[in-house]
């Protein structure tokens, strides 16, 4: 076994770094995994994901970018299963893991990473049966989940805290987003401190950048141009919300806010729009109109508008044509929207929730809001309409704090981790055979 790993099997059981994020299962784990990955192969370390397959068109290898191929397993039928029937396909999908390696010579793989507990599931038995370490991210995790629900969503099932809590026991170590996320990780499931590193995800700093000057103009030109682009009003107050629509997220909370400044300043309806973009995820997916039923409700639909889910360069020029993004989550391991919105030069407003606090400087970068009160949401948000030059000000600290944020900083920690999980695991051997 290689002491500093040169080739990782990234395991993505339930969604692939090929689907558009923003929707149904793909969300900040996908751009997670590409954006790693990509950068650990930039840095010497090679990667091969492997994803489910969902339909017959799929080729079995993708190259997604040098140093870095996209595996289709074939484990059950291409359409049709749900997140919450992959349990079932957890041994078939394994089976395909073990097959590629077989075919191999003997070490292709220096360790497994594995995504979310169903694939923790995998990576527990294929780094097992290959003598190499498991390092495990959850990215969101039941107990937590379960512990801050929005009204009427439903839990998690105990099926998946079991689980989790086996590839707790069976990883060498596990990968938090934030302190928060380890000290969560030790108090629901017993993760020891050993096990436990802190690595901040990354925001692509090439992709998500201020608006920059026009040859001809200021950045308020190119603004201007941009919104002019998305059919949104140059002079408007544009509080973005971005990402999957789902209970979780709480874009509920956002509009009932809406609701609430129009109802206090009637005249704001000639400037305000609050564009939603992304589409329907987890329980959202009962009632995908939920939402648009509710604008309907509040009497703001002609505020609000929807945007079905677009690539990562369309959305950054949505962040940098609004005036904040605005983030009221019951939980969220990160938010990486909330990083991708400040690297374009755009405030947040989001909830002191998960990663959020670390993400957003209260005061300086946005604002972090307690609670889910609709009235405190419309508090913070009205500071934007009656503070000219708020927007900007705050836009400038959050590119300057999200600068912090790239992956390159964070696929060298991620190293780190496979390097010091592989050596311990060398030292209990060499310990063991003595
Ligand atoms: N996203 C996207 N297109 C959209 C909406 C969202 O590509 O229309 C991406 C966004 O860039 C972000 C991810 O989806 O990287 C959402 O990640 P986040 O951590 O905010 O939330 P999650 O989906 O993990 O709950």
């Amino acid at each position: 076994m290689a002491t500093t790993p040169n080739r990782v099997a990234m395991l993505s059981v339930h969604t692939s770094p090929l689907h558009q994020p923003g929707t149904g299962d793909a969300g900040g784990m996908n751009v997670y995994i590409v954006e790693l990955s990509k950068r650990l192969a930039a840095q010497g370390t090679e990667v091969e994901i492997f994803t489910r397959a969902t339909s017959s068109d799929l080729p079995p290898l993708v190259e997604l970018a040098p140093g870095v191929l996209v595996r289709h397993v074939t484990a059950g039928p291409y359409e049709g299963l749900v997140k919450e029937d992959l349990p079932g396909q957890l041994c078939a999908f394994a089976h395909g893991v073990l097959r590629t390696e077989a075919g191999h010579r003997r070490g292709w793989y220096d360790v497994v990473h594995s995504h979310y507990w169903l694939s923790g599931q995998v990576g527990w038995l294929a780094a097992d049966r290959w003598g190499v370490p498991l390092v495990h991210t959850m990215h969101t995790m039941a107990k937590v989940k379960n512990a801050a629900l929005a009204e009427g969503d439903c839990p998690e099932p105990a099926a998946r805290i079991i689980g989790e809590s086996q590839v707790v026991e069976a990883s060498h170590r596990l990968i938090a987003n934030t302190r928060e996320e380890a000290e969560q990780l030790a108090l629901h499931y017993g993760a020891r401190s050993e096990q436990l590193a802190v690595v901040h995800p990354g925001v692509n700093l090439e992709v998500f950048r201020p608006a920059t000057a026009t040859p001809t103009g200021a950045v308020g030109d190119a603004v201007s141009h941009i919104r002019a682009r998305l059919g949104l009003p140059r002079d408007a107050v544009v509080l973005l919300f971005a990402g999957r629509i789902q209970p979780l997220k709480a874009p509920d909370v956002l509009l009932h806010a809406v609701g609430l400044l129009l109802e206090e300043d009637p005249h704001l309806r000639d400037r305000l729009v609050v564009p939603v973009v992304g589409g329907p995820s987890g329980s959202g997916t009962a009632e995908p109109e939920a939402l648009q039923k509710l604008a309907a409700a509040l009497g703001i639909s002609d505020v609000v508008r929807f945007q079905p889910p677009v690539g990562q360069r369309e959305l950054a020029d949505w962040y940098r044509a609004a005036t904040a993004l605005v983030m009221p989550s019951h939980s969220e391991s990160f938010g990486l929207v909330a990083l991708e919105a400040q690297a374009c030069g755009t405030p947040v407003v989001a909830a002191a929730v998960g990663g959020l606090p670390v993400a957003v400087r209260d005061g300086e970068t946005g604002f972090l809001v307690r609670g889910h009160d609709p009235r405190d949401w419309a508090r913070v948000l009205r500071r934007y309409v009656d503070r000219p030059g708020l927007a900007e000000r705050q836009g400038r600290a959050a590119a300057r704090h999200a600068a912090a944020f790239g992956w390159d900083t964070a696929a060298r920690a991620t190293a780190e981790v496979y390097r010091e999980s592989a050596w311990s695991l060398q030292r209990a051997a060499v310990a063991s055979a003595s």
